[in-house]
């Protein structure tokens, strides 16, 4: 079988080459490198293309792949408010070209990387797969139609697909050679990992005023390996059955930012400076998976995400990254 990568070269992209290198399935890679390195990559035959580049696109795929896997997308949803266009061009724009070139090459497989976004503002936590969707942020928005659009692509096209609605990815290889290195930083572990290190001077933590166990907002913290792992069972699991599907993934259990920094300190020895500022928009209070449908449907478990094992996975990473700079 053969796999082509879409955003390889990016956080979890990579993370997923990682863990296809250890398969006997053939890949390639796909990435306009906008905010992925080409080093991750790992020696794969790579691809530097734009999606929003039709024509390279359609003689890319013309390279007999089974399926796709797609990880290329912007992710910032504070920047998704500021420039939707930017957002809706190309999280839906680009990878309809992508399913477009697909459904024409009869490649009609495909794993999608969604998001727990796609809930919105859910009612009380834990969420499972039936609950609605109702994004409250553009970022939530574009991930939301592309689950639409699959939904009509495997009706009208026998577009098969996967939607994996990831809950907050962080940790970095626990082989210390790859992790998180998003230009600006945005998320949370990344970020309380800089104020250890030195590289910031505080940490924001965006509302003190939730009606959380502390105030703070509460979120499902999975290891970028678990979400690797989950990706190549439901290749798997889609190969043999052909049938669409929608997975949680995510770890049952959520800590608040307070918690995660309180860790942090723990992990790194270091203390940590705090700054309290008013709430992030779009964000909501709690955002924490059901996992039961991938737990029981896919046999997966998670093995990296307890918080000390993320929280000491991004410690290396961030000292590395620390070395370098
Ligand atoms: N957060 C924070 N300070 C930061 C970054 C994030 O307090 O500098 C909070 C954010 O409001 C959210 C949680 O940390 O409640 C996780 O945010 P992140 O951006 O990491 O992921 P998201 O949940 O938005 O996907």
């Amino acid at each position: 079988m053969k796999i082509l990568v879409v955003g390889g070269a990016g956080y979890i992209g990579s993370h997923m080459l990682r863990r296809l290198q250890k398969t006997n399935y053939k890949v390639e890679v796909l990435d306009n490198l906008s905010t992925g390195y080409e080093e991750n990559t790992l020696g794969f035959q790579f691809h530097k293309c734009d999606l929003a580049n039709k024509d390279q696109l359609n003689s890319i795929l013309q390279n007999n792949y089974d399926l796709v896997m797609h990880f290329a997308s912007y992710i910032n949803v504070g920047e998704s408010y500021l420039y939707p266009q930017k957002y809706y061009e190309n999280n839906v724009n680009n990878t309809m070209n992508l399913l477009n070139c697909m459904v024409d090459q009869k490649i009609l497989n495909f794993i999608f990387s969604s998001s727990a976004a796609v809930y919105g503002d859910p009612g009380p936590s834990p969420i499972s797969e039936e609950e609605n969707i109702n994004p409250v942020n553009p970022y939530g928005q574009t991930k939301a139609m592309v689950e639409n659009i699959l939904k009509d692509y495997d009706r009208a096209y026998g577009l098969k697909s996967t939607c994996l609605r990831y809950f907050n990815a962080c940790g970095a290889h626990l082989d210390g050679t790859i992790g998180e290195s998003h230009n600006p930083e945005t998320h949370l572990i990344p970020l309380v990992l800089q104020a250890a290190s030195g590289r910031k001077n505080s940490i924001t933590v965006f509302g003190d005023d939730y009606t959380t166990k502390d105030g703070t907002c509460i979120r499902d913290y999975i290891h970028v390996m678990d979400l690797a792992e989950a990706h190549l069972l439901a290749l798997d699991s889609l190969r043999s059955k052909q049938i669409s599907n929608i997975y949680n993934i995510g770890n049952n259990i959520g800590f608040s930012v307070k918690e995660i920094i309180e860790i942090a300190e723990d992990v790194t020895q270091r203390k940590i400076k705090i700054n309290i500022e008013s709430r992030r928009k779009g964000d909501p209070a709690q955002l924490v998976a059901n996992n039961k449908k991938i737990k029981e449907e896919l046999n997966w478990t998670a093995q990296y995400s307890d918080l000390k094992t993320i929280i000491s996975s991004a410690w290396q990473w961030e000292k590395k990254l620390l070395q370098s700079n």
